[in-house]
């Protein structure tokens, strides 16, 4: 099986197996006072410290989470109220189901938010914005410390989602100038089941809990945490220092889909290194994606597919891509992709686009 589909979920790290493996066996509750509990926290709070050095925070200002969902949610939920709602047009529905009636912030055909519109929508009110750092589904990058330059002036928060982005490209919550940072340790190699809110020293202080229970994460998140995951976090985090290859591998992707009459989505923006949307003119997605699994290789679709009901991406949509919004595939490259792996992909991509295409013809 070639699996390229990381921006769904990582392979585990093997420094995340081994920390999580060493930390199993820890018996006892950080919230404890006694040795065992204070042994706990120990590791809790290493894993803090970490974290919020690796991505440009503070760690009293980080907030363990479930993932990159309840990151999203608490800091709508916490730092929203009395705000009107801004998101980006191709935002996660992470965000967009947490913020149901939010005004929409276009994008351009790259996918790349309208700083113009974002300006003239700032005029409205007190707003907490929220924009991601990179699309899950096109790997393109917002200009995240443009807009929060935009929105401080006029009284605005700014929320990013660098749930895709932490640990694929350099991520420093300081220098984007956000008040506060969704992350998830799946999307970086760790275990799933714990991610982090990294806030700015104002926002904690506005910071309302989604969660309030038994006043653990400084009374802005209740629940024991998961301290092995939360280890396991950590350590990937660590152990994952940048693209290495992947954006070599990505162009060689690219290069063989559309020698086999492929169409790059977003080819002109910045983008993540590993990840890459191809759309196949006449093909459906459902079928590429199918088509490709039985050839062993492991994509996704850009159009959603929930209980039998194909949706188009929004993602696409809001790029204006018209039907090729459902003629598209993501194949996001997990950390240790091959060269042979892509090359497979290749091999069983160039096959299906022939087959499809000569049947569409
Ligand atoms: N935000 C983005 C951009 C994502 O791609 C995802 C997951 O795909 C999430 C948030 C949700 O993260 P999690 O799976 O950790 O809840």
């Amino acid at each position: 099986m070639i699996y390229l589909d990381a921006n769904a979920t990582e392979p585990l790290r093997p420094e995340a197996r081994t920390a999580v493996a060493a930390v199993l066996e820890v018996v006892g509750n950080p919230s404890s006072v006694h040795a065992a509990g204070r042994a706990a926290r120990r590791i809790l709070e290493d894993a803090r410290e970490a974290l919020a050095a690796r991505f440009g925070g503070r760690p009293g200002e980080l907030v363990f989470t479930s993932g990159g969902t309840e990151a999203d949610a608490m800091a709508i939920h916490g730092l929203g109220q009395g705000r009107r709602l801004i998101i980006g047009a191709t935002e996660h529905d992470a965000v967009r189901a947490a913020a149901p009636s939010a005004e929409l912030l276009p994008v351009d055909r790259h996918g790349i938010a309208d700083l113009d519109a974002l300006a003239r929508l700032l005029r409205g009110g007190p707003a907490l914005v929220c924009l991601m750092l990179a699309n899950n589904e096109t790997g393109t990058l917002q200009p995240v410390a443009q807009s929060a330059a935009l929105c401080h002036p006029a009284g605005a928060l700014l929320h990013v989602d660098a749930v895709q982005a932490a640990g694929r490209m350099p991520v420093d919550f300081a220098a984007l100038g956000a008040d506060s940072m969704a992350i998830s340790s799946h999307k970086l190699g760790g275990p799933a089941g714990a991610g982090a809110l990294l806030l700015s020293a104002e926002a904690a202080r506005q910071m309302r809990p989604l969660i309030p229970g038994g006043g653990q994460e400084r009374g802005r998140r209740g629940g024991t945490p998961p301290v092995a995951v939360i280890a396991g976090f950590a350590a990937a985090a660590d152990a994952a220092t940048g693209p290495g290859q992947l954006g070599n591998l990505r162009d060689l992707a690219e290069r063989s889909a559309v020698a086999a009459g492929a169409v790059v989505v977003g080819a002109d923006a910045a983008r993540l290194p590993n990840t890459t949307c191809i759309a196949l003119p006449g093909a459906r997605a459902e079928t590429q994606v199918i088509a490709l699994d039985l050839a062993g290789v492991c994509v996704s679709a850009g159009a959603a597919c929930s209980s039998g009901k194909v949706s188009r991406s929004h993602v696409l949509e809001a790029m204006g891509l018209g039907a090729l919004a459902g003629e598209a595939i993501r194949i996001s490259l997990p950390w240790n992709a091959t060269e042979a792996d892509v090359q497979a992909f290749a091999g069983a991509y160039q096959a299906m686009a022939a087959r499809l295409t000569r049947r569409a013809a």
